[in-house]
């Protein structure tokens, strides 16, 4: 099922995320929903706030971007990307390694927002799966970006915090139009 992503001014997106303490069926189900929802708007990543829940949970697929590479490796060895491919991070903690990149994001919860926004390079990745079982791993390139940005969700941090003073101020009109459009929604939804 194609889930509504709630936008910029929904109060869910500044939740931080329950832990998830076992892969019930409802959170698979929820996983399912959530990768269609990817999908469908042609995401490399989601998180459960995005779709209403406040859970530690975030699904992730970079197969459908060609021109930003990512890279991975397990216990120091390289693996492929795509065979690692869909991925569920459940309850994931990081560890940021390296210098800092400036790169290109976009989020499905700021429609038409994109920025450029400095993270570390690296991330080490610990979480459990979609089968509940621990998965540790290094990511570089594009999977780290996602994965940091998700993380981020997962702790009510959007990347409009991330951007520098000056991007955000040249967004800030945008930005306070979707709010307000988010918050008359909701407002309508409620009567
Ligand atoms: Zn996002």
């Amino acid at each position: 099922m194609i889930l509504k992503v709630v936008k910029y001014g929904n109060p869910v997106l500044r939740k931080k995320g329950a832990r998830i303490e076992s892969v019930t069926a409802e959170i698979k189900k929820l996983i399912a929903d959530m990768f269609e929802t990817m999908y469908a708007y042609k995401g490399v990543g989601l998180a459960a706030q995005q779709v209403g829940h406040a859970v530690q949970l975030t699904v992730i697929d970079v197969r459908g971007v060609t021109d930003r590479p990512s890279s991975l490796e397990i216990k120091g060895e390289p693996v492929d990307v795509a065979e690692f491919m869909p991925l569920v991070l459940i309850n994931p903690e990081l560890t940021l390694v390296g210098e800092k990149a400036a790169g290109p994001e976009g989020c499905l919860s700021f429609p038409e927002v994109f920025a450029e926004i400095t993270r570390p390079q690296l991330v080490d990745v610990k979480a459990s799966n979609e089968k509940g079982k621990p998965i540790e791993f290094r990511a570089d390139g594009l999977l780290s970006r996602a994965i940091q940005h998700e993380w981020d969700h997962l702790h009510g941090i959007l990347f409009i915090d991330r951007m520098d003073k000056k991007t955000k101020e040249e967004l800030r009109p945008d930005l306070d139009v979707l709010q307000v459009e988010t918050k008359a929604e909701l407002a309508a939804e409620k009567k």
